[in-house]
């Protein structure tokens, strides 16, 4: 029996524009996961929608969304056990002024002065939000 997990990854748009894909990628590879699933995309406000839905009504949510649309992003899925934690935890905490060194967040990024939280990076947080991500980034999957 395999207890294989599958988690959905973002490489957010600060993350494409400031050439850090290579870096993230490098860091799931050096830990030993799996690249099952990789591709470069546009976000819609209406893709966003279903994957924010959490959020929708969160004072940020603007913002969000014109972060998370203003250049292209890249959607991978990454597949090893137990990969949803690890991942989460290499990312580090949401605000990159508190994520701690040595995760992605914590070592690329910061505070720019925007108003939104822009952190590189986004993972599925449970099993549950990763089969639901991943059905909505890689619905043929
Ligand atoms: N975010 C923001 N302002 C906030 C909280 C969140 O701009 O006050 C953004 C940030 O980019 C974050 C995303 O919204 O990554 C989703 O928020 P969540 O709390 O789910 O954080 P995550 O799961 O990404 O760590
Ligand atoms: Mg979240």
């Amino acid at each position: 029996m395999s207890n294989t997990e599958q988690v959905l990854v973002l490489v957010k748009p600060d993350g494409v524009k400031r050439g850090l894909v290579g870096k993230v990628l490098e860091r799931a590879e050096a830990r030993g996961y799996t690249i099952a699933r990789l591709e470069m995309r546009w976000a819609t406000p209406e893709l966003l929608a279903r994957h924010y839905a959490e959020h929708k009504d969160k004072p940020f949510y603007p913002s969000l969304v014109e972060y998370m649309t203003s250049g292209p992003l890249v959607a991978l899925v990454l597949e090893g056990a137990q990969v949803i934690v690890a991942f989460r935890t290499m990312a580090g905490a949401t605000d990159p002024v508190k994520a701690a060194p040595g995760t992605i967040r914590g070592d690329f990024g910061r505070d720019w002065g925007t108003g939104e939280i822009q952190n590189i990076v986004h993972a599925s947080d449970s099993p549950e939000s990763a089969a639901r991500e991943m059905a909505i980034w890689f619905p043929q999957a």
